[in-house]
């Protein structure tokens, strides 16, 4: 239906929700509802919810994984839109090196699946790091010191501003530590990535594979829900440590810890609300601050604060 302007009313979306629960989408469960929600499966989909959302003077928030996410208590008054497409396939190969396409919504440890099967490397150290492709050239996340702007070839966009696709070559992207020109700009939507890989022997790449996930699961707390590293690492610096030497490790507020394990995660022991990660956001960056006088800068993304 209609509106009296002649535009489609929001709540007339094809697919679309209302007050869904972020807490079951993100890895912290933690949130509020968001008003709306639509999951959009491909290109055409997205362009039409974001075309009925600013039509309707609504503000939008694109997800993926929600594995970098911490949500409001009171949750988003607008159309929360989760990227959900996620073909995957080699693009073009020569003797060395192959490129993969793959969809912003494949989820990364599939892309890391991919690659093994087809004897790549480079991809290795993204083992156990959840959430989704887009998001992860979104934040350029990294792991024992490789980075995704090290492979990622170029990215195809949507501008949200004037609703176009083009592509943006790795220059382009303005890859940084832990940032991009996506988190500049939040109106360019990342619709696929085209990656770099080189040829590999595949039991090296086994190999590598398994001493990461042995890594990980003797450092990070993955039993507990949690959004991953709270903090980015300042430069020369360890946040967790920085975080450790102030004594933090352990503290809770309500159902809220700061890892025992590694105190650069806060978890969710069971039933935190995002006010009480909030506070002890606070509490670590004061603490951090006067002992060290460094400013600790968040990694992970708010949502309806
Ligand atoms: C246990 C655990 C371990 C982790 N380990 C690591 C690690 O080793 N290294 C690391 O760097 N991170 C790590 N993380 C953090 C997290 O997994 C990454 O940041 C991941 O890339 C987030 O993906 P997501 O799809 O869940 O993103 P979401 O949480 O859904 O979104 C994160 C941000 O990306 C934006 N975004 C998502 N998709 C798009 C898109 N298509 N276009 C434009 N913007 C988009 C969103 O708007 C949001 O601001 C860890 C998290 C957990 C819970």
């Amino acid at each position: 239906m209609k509106n009296n302007l002649g535009v489609m009313k929001i709540k007339d979306l094809p697919g679309i929700k209302e007050n869904i629960s972020m807490a079951e989408y993100t890895t912290f469960k933690i949130g509020g509802p968001a008003k709306y929600f639509f999951v959009a499966k491909n290109p055409k989909a997205l362009v039409q919810a974001i075309k009925v959302a600013k039509k309707n003077h609504l503000p939008f928030f694109i997800f993926g994984g929600g594995s970098n996410l911490l949500v409001s208590d009171r949750g988003y008054k607008g159309l929360v839109i989760k990227i959900q497409n996620s073909k995957l396939k080699i693009k073009n190969h020569n003797s060395r090196l192959e490129t993969i396409y793959a969809e912003a919504g494949a989820i990364l440890s599939s892309v890391v699946v991919f690659s093994v099967k087809k004897s790549l490397r480079g991809l290795e150290w993204a083992v156990g790091i959840p959430g989704t492709l887009g998001a992860a050239a979104y934040g350029n996340v990294g792991a024992f010191g490789s980075t995704m702007a090290e492979i990622i070839k170029s990215v195809e966009i949507l501008d949200a501003n004037n609703l176009k696709i083009s592509d943006l070559s790795k220059k382009e992207c303005r890859f940084g530590e832990k940032n991009s020109i996506f988190k500049r700009n939040k109106n360019l939507i990342i619709l696929s990535v085209i990656l770099e890989l080189q040829k590999g022997g595949k039991k090296e790449i086994e190999g590598k594979i398994k001493k990461f996930q042995f890594y990980r699961k003797g450092k990070q707390p993955l039993i507990f829900p949690s959004a991953g590293c709270i903090f980015k690492n300042p430069k020369g610096f360890s946040a967790g440590e920085l975080i450790d030497k102030c004594g933090l490790k352990g503290k809770k507020i309500d159902g809220a810890q700061i890892s025992e394990k590694h105190a650069n995660f806060i978890v969710n022991l069971g039933g935190a609300k995002a006010k009480d990660v909030v506070k002890l956001i606070k509490i670590i960056k004061q603490k951090v601050k006067s002992k060290f006088k460094i400013e600790l800068e968040e990694e992970i993304q708010y949502l309806g604060f």
